[in-house]
């Protein structure tokens, strides 16, 4: 049995480059599912404390508590070709195991 998640990860870039900004898709080939993960930056404890207490006390900055991705033509692209791919994918097990 080889690697569930083989040949189907895809990582979307963000334009700043910054590693903290990259989005990760893994596809599941045999349920269709797609998990979508977020890079979380480990900050020091005093730090991370910090942001909890203030997350606790509904502070907000102007960005909320989000953060985003930015992606241009070449990166939507290539995602828009991942998801192709995860699709066709779906369809095909779907259909060698229907009977
Ligand atoms: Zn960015």
């Amino acid at each position: 049995m080889g690697n569930l998640f083989e040949d189907s990860i895809h990582h979307s870039i963000c334009e700043c480059s910054s590693i903290e900004h990259t989005l990760r898709f893994m596809h599941n080939k045999e349920s269709g599912e797609i998990y979508t993960e977020v890079f979380l930056w480990k900050h020091k404890f005093l730090k991370r404390l910090w942001v909890g207490i203030k997350y606790i006390f509904g502070y907000k900055c102007q960005y909320g508590h989000w953060d985003c991705t930015m992606m241009y033509h070449k990166e939507t692209i290539k995602l828009r070709d991942y998801l192709d791919k995860c699709i066709k994918e779906n369809k095909l097990y779907r259909e060698n195991n229907e009977h």
